[in-house]
């Protein structure tokens, strides 16, 4: 064979390699996306995790406190009556997004609309819906998946920089005492309620602040 069309075949098997180790990588990387897209909602007592949060309409907060909120989806729900906190969301399984915590509530919120008691409340070029999570917009606003100890902060309205800010200083810091992780804020364990609800004789994995559920 001459050297030249050695040379070439060389070439060519070279770039074949490439493309093939580029096709690997990005194969890869798209599996690796599509794991974090696709992450699915784990078993109840998968996780324990607990989330403060505040809605506001139009400059109103909306009042969570009410008894139609309380525990009303295991998975993810509030203990209004707890007097360490009425609005903390305790989340009992991984991969829990913020839309079903709401939808339990009859509430729902996507990248349009805020919806809560049979209203909607829609952007409209001067009305706009955000969602915040620990001090940063987010736009995956349902979707989001709840991390222990996040601060959410939901607003629908003309809100300017100034009434956006104070809303978000106004989202509690509770839901460390249920996690367990601010002692000095509360008791070891403010979080009679989920052991309750946990009817079934859930033990505490100490110093966690995560139970772990009851063995079927
Ligand atoms: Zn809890």
């Amino acid at each position: 064979m001459p050297v030249g069309r050695r040379r070439k075949q060389a070439e060519r098997s070279a770039n074949l390699l490439m493309l093939g180790l580029l096709a690997a990588s990005g194969l890869l990387a798209a599996l690796i996306v599509l794991e974090d897209q696709v992450r699915p909602i784990g078993p109840l007592g998968s996780a324990h995790a607990h989330a403060d949060f505040k809605v506001y309409v139009n400059g109103q907060e909306i009042d969570f406190g009410r008894p139609e909120y309380d525990y009303v989806n295991p998975l993810a729900h509030l203990h209004t009556n707890n007097p360490n906190g009425c609005c903390v969301i305790h989340i009992e399984a991984e991969n829990v997004p913020l839309g079903l915590f709401f939808a339990s509530l009859g509430v729902r919120l996507t990248d349009n609309c805020f919806s809560i008691s049979g209203t909607a409340y829609c952007n409209d070029g001067r009305n706009t819906v955000r969602l915040y999570v620990n001090g940063r917009q987010s736009r995956e606003f349902g979707n989001y998946v709840m991390q222990d100890l996040d601060h959410m902060l939901v607003t629908y309205g003309a809100s300017d920089q100034a009434e956006i800010s104070r809303q978000l200083a106004s989202v509690a810091s509770d839901a460390c005492i249920f996690s367990g992780k601010c002692p000095g804020k509360g008791p070891a364990n403010g979080d009679l309620d989920d052991i309750v609800a946990f009817a079934g004789g859930p033990r505490m994995a100490r110093g966690t602040g995560f139970f772990i559920a009851p063995a079927k």
